[in-house]
């Protein structure tokens, strides 16, 4: 009891490390009698979302369970600080509806019958599947889907010791348009913002509360405001990072970059860019615009024949496409000049993501960026490639030597990540089938636009011969698998994660933290579900010993690599990957671990992170080896090139690393895209969105000018399709939701569970006298869906908004699914294509070991719009582009609250549209796609070209 004082000095944020082996605390259901619990502390990461912070699992010691988690004080991003999800881990390890046991469909598929089966039954079927594709030449047949990763490199790894090219991920509906605006300046897909030690920072959506690294970039956003940074949000919405900022620009959707490009255009007009950096670290001499070509022209030339460029995007014309006051634009240019080389921005999603063209706003973003010399500086723009860390295993099997069109196919050489959301739409036309489909982490009948032509491609069984589906909870996808495989949560599991989220670089160990404990306590485990609860596994341990299945006697030649590299011919156990990756591939680790006695794996398991360097800023500065020097050749704008490859580039005198773009240098001037069929995009430009006023305009018949009807589809409404044309945003997140993973947690339900229509007051009026809690009904071009208005100013007009996140459902009543976040459904297909979807009954106490289940006082579910909508491939990056038109209309007399309608044939009708717009490949020299840009799992370059 000493170490409780009266006073309550003996308090302390985060438990000190060396006493994580007995923590004592009061017992709060004690009270008022001081009772000690005590603890031990185990370190993990963190998975529910992408930022990896680091977590600590508290083990009563009196029952050997865990009671809680907290944020670890040692984790150098997350720095001991978690968000409303990270401790509502405990919801989802200890959820009474969780699936505990590998499941096999036994009634047709959909029909929610299924049986226990073991793993070993399940490693035989899809070992022996998968090995008969590889053997047949049928190994693209073989797809892995994931969701959320949460892990670095072990999957491709896996995919490439099968020699198959079968990684898909979710990527094209998250992120891959800003990705591809980024690569195409520094081949970094990722900005890392050094937002503690910027003096201007500007975030497009809302980051601070919700965003892409969001508890470790919103603690470093608040240091550098505290330390005087201003912080300016562009987003339609008050969202509660707007109402944090100086500056809230409610920028109409899609117009981002017109705003972006008139600040640009005032920084050059005014003088006010940082002219070395841009002389030294872009490639002006390669521009060719407007007649103009700068080979063998003055810098001062160069300069003059952008502000020509640019001279249409005067803040007025920016006003009048986004809403946004010219004078605001100018003065925040000026901020922005200001802030010279700590000026820190964030794009993600948003209005990346959300807009046809929406790469365009990640290109016109960096360009501010590139003006004011803030690229790889301190409080500036750094690169993820920089700032995150991935350590190579003790073996790296060789690149696929096959190409499958179903992820890359060849009408969108240029998208950054696999076209996963089209895959329906691929098999419906014939391209292909998948043999064996593992979903993982993944639930695309729900977080996918178009999720009825997912329901119609995956009870297809000439279509997709065996699913499975690896979750750690049951989702709308699992419904319709084969095999239903629970994995575990944070801590039950194994990953290794690394991600760019300060200046520096880090890795966090994912550990099944019951496990760990107990093996240190002297017990055994061959494998991790039998120290988890029921025999919930872990992906790790799966893949190494379905390798083994497939591959059983070493023959194929895949066993080798996930054989022991310390024990020749044994299987692979965890503690020998991950340790001999602690002992030879993170610097400083094993220096680090020797202070303490500890061998590198032991010092993971006891702090869960390490800081790998701080060192980070300005590396395309570092000198170019000189043996990389000889026989190297130096182009007229400063490229060195070797064999034919650019290595590095001339600064002055010196030859740098530069960047890993083909000049080596960021590229103002894009000659990929003007050899690859988009030379009017070779530079930051800003093209309308296929929700622009005109493009509205047009659905209706009526011609405008203000709209390019050559980079955006028409828009054919429904018969039935009424009411008010807007523009729906249907992508923030809400802070404390998870996607599928939150479905039970029920801290996290208990604070949000409706997603209602948001709606500015002046379009209430303009709808009939709106008001919140009325029935609205929201056309799509392929349905409907039926939800409650709620009106407010938080909203620019002319546009409505739908949170991402709900409107779970079920189609049975009370087994299976988590009832504490979906409502039960009566899903019927009432044509060829045609399903409609009628909430049964939302949420409502229930009987479970579970008492807070009948504590349920929440009876809302939320309402499923992403299946309303049908996909919209960007032609350039292949992004899905989230914002909808839609027709806003009060509900009927027929209609109800939750209420779905979907014509799967007019959804495959848009996608034909859509996909008209493509420019496809090959490209120069019969490339598939361009090889300096980076590719999942990329194969061997024999690959890349298509053969004649
Ligand atoms: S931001 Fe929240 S959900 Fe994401 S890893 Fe950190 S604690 Fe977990």
């Amino acid at each position: 009891m000493s170490d409780f004082k009266r006073d309550g000095s003996h308090l302390v944020s985060c438990a000190p490390v060396q006493k994580w082996d007995d923590w004592v605390e009061l017992d709060a259901q004690s009270w008022p009698k001081r009772v000690e619990k005590h603890y031990q502390l185990v370190p993990t990461i963190c998975f529910n979302c992408e930022s990896a912070c680091g977590l600590l699992a508290y083990i009563n010691k009196a029952t050997g369970e865990i009671d809680k988690f907290e944020g670890n004080p040692k984790h150098p991003a997350s720095r001991g600080r978690l968000c409303a999800k990270g401790p509502a881990t405990i919801n989802q390890i200890h959820d009474p509806d969780r699936i505990l046991y590998p499941m096999k469909r036994s009634g047709p598929r959909g029909s929610g019958k299924w049986t226990r089966t073991s793993w070993p039954e399940v490693l035989e079927e899809f070992g022996g599947r998968i090995r008969r594709a590889i053997q047949q030449g049928r190994g693209n047949e073989v797809m892995y889907h994931v969701g959320r990763p949460g892990h670095d490199f072990i999957m491709d790894r896996t995919l490439q010791a099968w020699g198959i090219d079968g990684h898909n991920s979710h990527t094209n509906v998250c992120s891959s348009s800003a990705r591809l605006g980024y690569l195409l300046w520094h081949y970094a897909d990722r900005p890392s913002p050094d937002h503690a030690n910027a003096r201007f920072i500007l975030l497009l959506s809302a980051h601070l509360e919700s965003g892409h690294y969001f508890n470790p970039h919103a603690q470093r956003i608040i240091e550098g405001k505290m330390a005087g940074a201003k912080l300016a949000v562009m987003d339609p919405r008050l969202s509660n990072t707007a109402s944090m900022a100086d500056y809230w620009l409610p920028t109409y959707p899609g117009t981002e970059s017109a705003v972006l490009l008139a600040m640009a255009k005032v920084i050059l007009d005014e003088n006010r860019f940082d002219a070395p950096f841009v002389k030294n670290w872009t490639n002006w001499q390669d521009l060719e615009i407007d007649g103009f070509t700068a080979k063998g022209q003055s810098f001062e030339s160069a300069i003059e024949a952008l502000r020509k460029h640019y001279a249409g995007f005067t803040p007025q014309f920016a006003e009048k496409e986004s809403g946004v006051k010219a004078e605001v634009i100018v003065q925040i240019a000026r901020e922005i000049a200001a802030a010279g080389s700590r000026f820190a921005s964030h794009l993600w999603r948003g209005s990346a993501s959300g807009n046809l063209g929406g790469w365009q706003t990640a290109r016109a973003l960096t360009l501010l960026h590139v003006l004011t010399g803030s690229v790889g500086t301190e409080g500036g723009h750094n690169l993820n490639a920089w700032n995150k860390f991935v350590p190579k295993p003790f073996s790296v099997p060789p690149a696929q030597k096959q190409w499958n069109e179903l992820l890359y196919p060849r009408e969108w050489p240029l998208c950054t990540h696999e076209m996963s959301f089209l895959l329906p739409h691929f098999l419906k036309e014939g391209r292909g089938r998948v043999d064996a489909y593992f979903t993982r982490v993944f639930n695309p009948v729900w977080t996918y636009p178009d999720g009825f032509s997912w329901i119609e491609m995956l009870r297809d069984e000439d279509k997709i011969g065996l699913h499975a589906a690896l979750t750690p909870t049951w989702n709308e996808t699992a419904w319709f698998a084969d095999y239903v495989l629970p994995m575990g949560f944070s801590s039950e599991r194994h990953d290794l994660m690394s991600q760019e989220s300060y200046a520096g670089q880090w890795i966090g160990f994912r550990q099944p933290v019951k496990r760990v404990l107990r093996e240190r306590a002297g017990e055994r485990f061959e494998y991790t579900y039998q120290a988890n609860p029921g025999e919930v596994w872990e992906e790790d341990e799966f893949w190494i010993n379905l390798s083994w299945a497939i591959d059983p006697d070493g023959a194929m030649g895949i066993r080798q690599y996930f054989e022991s590299p310390y024990r020749p011919g044994q299987k692979l156990t965890l503690d020998e990957y991950y340790g001999w990756m602690f002992e030879h591939s993170v610097p400083g680790l094993p220096e680090a671990a020797s202070k303490e006695d500890l061998t590198p794996l032991e010092y993971m398991r006891k702090y869960g992170a390490f800081e790998v360097t701080r060192d980070v800023y300005k590396q395309n500065e570092k000198p170019l080896p000189a043996a990389m020097l000889a026989g190297a050749e130096v182009a007229f704008d400063g490229t060195i090139s070797k064999d034919g490859k650019p290595v590095g580039v001339m600064i002055g005198d010196e030859a740098a690393v530069g960047y890993n773009t083909p000049s080596r240098k960021l590229e103002l001037f894009s000659k990929t895209m003007a050899d690859w069929n988009w030379g009017a995009f070779a530079l930051p430009e800003y093209y309308r969105s296929h929700i622009h006023q005109g493009a509205q305009a047009v659905s209706l018949g009526e011609p405008s000018e203000d709209f390019d009807a050559r980079y955006a589809p028409a828009v054919v409404w429904p018969d039935d399709a009424q009411g008010e044309i807007y523009t729906l945003l249907p992508i923030f997140r809400l802070p404390n939701l998870i996607h599928t993973r939150s479905g039970n947690a029920k801290f996290l339900y208990e604070i949000s569970h409706k997603n209602p229509l948001w709606i500015n007051p002046s379009d209430a009026r303009k709808l009939g006298g709106v008001r919140t809690g009325d029935l609205m009904k929201v056309h799509t071009e392929i349905g409907y869906f039926v939800l409650h208005a709620w009106v407010t100013e938080g909203l620019a007009p002319g546009v409505v908004a739908c949170s991402h996140h709900l409107g779970r459902w079920r189609v049975n009543q009370d087994e299976q699914i988590e009832r504490m976040s979906s409502a039960w459904v009566d899903l019927k297909e009432i044509g060829k294509g045609k399903w409609k979807m009628r909430q049964l009954q939302s949420v409502k106490p229930y009987e479970t070991d579970d008492p807070d289940t009948n504590r349920i006082w929440w009876g809302d579910a939320g309402v499923h719009q992403n299946i309303t909508f049908p996909v919209h491939p960007d032609p350039v990056s292949g992004m899905h582009c989230w914002h909808q038109m839609v027709r806003v209309e009060k509900a009927g007399p027929d209609d109800r609250y939750g209420d779905i309608f979907v014509d799967t044939n007019l959804s495959f009708a848009v996608y034909q549209r859509w996909k008209a717009l493509a420019r496809p490949g090959p490209g120069p020299g019969g490339l598939r796609r361009p090889l300096w840009i980076p590719r999942a799992v990329r194969p061997d370059e024999s690959a890349y070209y298509i053969e004649k």
